[in-house]
Formats: structure tokens, C-alpha cells, sequence
């Protein structure tokens, strides 16, 4: 079983300089806010692979790696969206020195993994959720999901419709 880690102890893993680890965790991801829309991340503890090196001076190189699905509703029909999301992630904690680099997800010894999983998976998230790359969507004027048209006919659109009132302001402005 793959044991669960919120926060990581990196001094735990006693690595010598230039020495490097790889572990597997659970990871609670949680949800994410996208285009307004609230987005979970699947399943709730995601296994992730965690790479540590312990640097040479001090400090550690990471790198973050793991795929979820992100579950929410698409962004143009408004249905169930599940894409499955790729993640690599890296961080540098090199604190005190020259070259001075601090991760905010390291404080000291301990790695804040949830909090950088999240921040990661929400980076790698795409900027719109769709239930499949074509969907087409709904009829901006009466709603309709274009998803679901009878195949025989496959065109949709409405008369262009004005409003009597309008054609007049349109006459004026004319003149
Ligand atoms: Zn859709
Ligand atoms: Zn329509």
C-alpha cells in the first residue's frame, strides 16, 4: 500500500550529498477553481512519484511527478468533463549561500506535498474543460446541445429574428 503524505519529511530520507530518492505517496489534491467553475481532483488520494536529491552544499532538487483526472463539468455543453491530467513539476530548495533559492513549498526540512501537488496539477489543468476535444457545445440562442442533433440533419440555426423597436432605432440612426 502506498503510504499517505500531506507533508513530506525530507530529512527523514538521511540521503548523503548527491545521493537521490524516488517514493510513492497518496496525495490529497482537493478542488480547484477553473473559469469560475469548481473542479476536483480523482481519485481523492492520488498516487504521486516524488524524485529527492540532497544538493551539494545544502538544499534539495525535486521533482513532482503524477497524472489525475479532473472532474467537473464542461466548459461548452455543461455535462460531465473528465480529462486526465499529466504533471511534472519541479522545485529547488537551495536556502543560505550564493545562489540562494527557496522553494515556498519547503520550510526547512519538510515539504509542504499538497499544497505543491495542487498548485501543480492546477498549472497543468487546461485552460478549457471539455467533455471531449470536438464538443460542440450549446446554441447560443435557444440553448440546444449541439452534441445531440439528429445526425440526418445536422444543421441548427435560427431565423434571424429582430425586434420590431430595434429595426426602427436602426432607421434613425441611419438618417
Ligand atoms: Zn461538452
Ligand atoms: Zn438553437
Amino acid at each position: 500500500m502506498t503510504a499517505t503524505a500531506d507533508e513530506f519529511d525530507l530529512g527523514g530520507l538521511r540521503l548523503s550529498v548527491g545521493e537521490g530518492r524516488r517514493t510513492e505517496l497518496g496525495v490529497r489534491i482537493g478542488s480547484l477553481v477553473l473559469g469560475g467553475e469548481r473542479y476536483t481532483a480523482e481519485p481523492e488520494r492520488v498516487p504521486v512519484k516524488l524524485e529527492v536529491s540532497r544538493m551539494t552544499g545544502s538544499g534539495y532538487a525535486l521533482r513532482l511527478l503524477f497524472q489525475a483526472t479532473l472532474e467537473g463539468s464542461c466548459m461548452r455543453c455543461l455535462k460531465r468533463a473528465s480529462p486526465k491530467v499529466e504533471v511534472e513539476a519541479r522545485e529547488v530548495d537551495r536556502p543560505g549561500g550564493g545562489e540562494e533559492l527557496q522553494s515556498p513549498y519547503v520550510n526547512g526540512e519538510k515539504l509542504d506535498l499538497a499544497a505543491w501537488a495542487h498548485d501543480a496539477f492546477a498549472l497543468a489543468a487546461p485552460v478549457k474543460v471539455l467533455c471531449r476535444e470536438d464538443c460542440a457545445g450549446l446554441c447560443p440562442v435557444c440553448a440546444a446541445d449541439l452534441n445531440d442533433l439528429d445526425p440526418a440533419r445536422p444543421e441548427h440555426h435560427h431565423e434571424p429574428a429582430l425586434d420590431p423597436r430595434w429595426a426602427k432605432l436602426r432607421e434613425l440612426k441611419l438618417e
